[in-house]
């Protein structure tokens, strides 16, 4: 099948109910939650996830260590909760910032600063990135390029943040397969290729969204180990892909989570050992169902050279 899956996840320092960080920072959910689950799942099906770094990740080096010795394959890229790096760092209580808030060149240093954290722990630029709370707004995707990233995952389709307090970040309208973005307007693709591919993160309608009154108030469908069962989230999937397919260009399937919904008791979404099971093993079946139909799963900035334009690949005269 001409598919790919990502599974990328967000990684973040131990929370808890309400999404409170755990104080002082731990990271249960990187040394023994990708280590002891996440990774060994991966590798057990030969796939790549892409593991999104928050900055406070960035800056433990127990945690770096890590991710450093991970077996198998995997690809690490950014993932910016804008409290946690300056201009104006500090320990949050809860993360509730949205990037696209930040006056421009506060958003610029801070993406500046989780970049050279990154080259700090692993020597080299990450290509993927995926802001807090999806919160990029009409700077963000210019200062991603002219960082070096070659794919973002922002963008969130189905939904609208504005309630939440980012009306830059309304993705009600937004692509589901990738594309290449107009850069002040994250969430509409332009007629020509450029440097960052927009990698959305697979979001479809409900089934009821057309129904007059009840359309607007059912929940979109994420494709997201979460909760639900795992038939749902494979059908999601197989929905996606009976979308795009046979229209010319591989259908890329994007499967966001944090690390810490795996472990019990270090986010809102798993309260005990049962609960974290149950996402894992919604993940594996989701990863089974991706093995069965010859769907690779590869890292997020794989989906960019899946998508070079024609001429980049053509061989340049020196
Ligand atoms: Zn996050």
């Amino acid at each position: 099948m001409d598919a790919y899956l990502c599974v990328s996840i967000d990684c973040e320092c131990d929370k808890g109910e309400g999404w409170r960080v755990k104080k002082p920072l731990r990271f249960a959910a990187v040394t023994a939650g990708i280590a002891g689950r996440l990774q060994p799942l991966f590798a057990q099906f030969g796939a790549k996830p892409t593991y999104l770094l928050s900055p406070e990740v960035l800056r433990d080096p127990a945690s770096v260590e890590c991710l450093t010795h991970l077996k198998g394959s995997a690809e690490f890229g950014a993932h910016l909760h804008g409290e946690f790096v300056a201009p104006g760092a500090f320990e949050p209580d809860e993360t509730t910032a949205f990037q696209c808030n930040y006056p421009p060149k506060i958003e610029r240093q801070k993406l500046k600063g989780l970049t050279a954290l990154f080259q700090g722990a692993f020597g080299r630029r990450p290509r993927s990135f995926r802001a807090g709370r999806f919160g990029i707004g009409a700077h963000s995707l210019k200062f991603l390029a002219e960082l070096g990233y070659a794919v973002d995952s922002s963008v969130s389709p189905q939904k609208d943040w504005t309630e939440l307090g980012a009306p830059a970040a309304n993705f009600r309208n937004a692509p589901t397969q990738p594309y290449w973005p107009i850069f002040p307007l994250p969430g509409q693709a332009a007629t020509e290729p450029g440097p960052l591919l927009e990698v959305p993160v697979t979001i479809l309608p409900s089934c009821l969204s057309q129904v007059p009154l009840i359309g607007a108030k059912v929940k979109p469908r994420w494709l997201r180990p979460t909760c639900g069962t795992a038939d749902r989230l494979i059908g999601v999937a197989r929905d996606e892909l009976a979308r795009f397919q046979g229209m010319g260009r591989p259908v890329v399937l994007n499967c966001m989570f944090h690390n810490v919904e795996i472990m019990p008791g270090l986010s809102p979404y798993a309260k005990n050992d049962a609960e974290a099971d149950a996402i894992l093993q919604r993940l594996a079946a989701l990863l089974a169902f991706a093995r069965a139909e010859g769907i690779a799963v590869v890292g997020l900035s794989d989906i960019a050279d899946v998508f070079a334009p024609a001429e980049s690949l053509v061989p340049q005269p020196a």
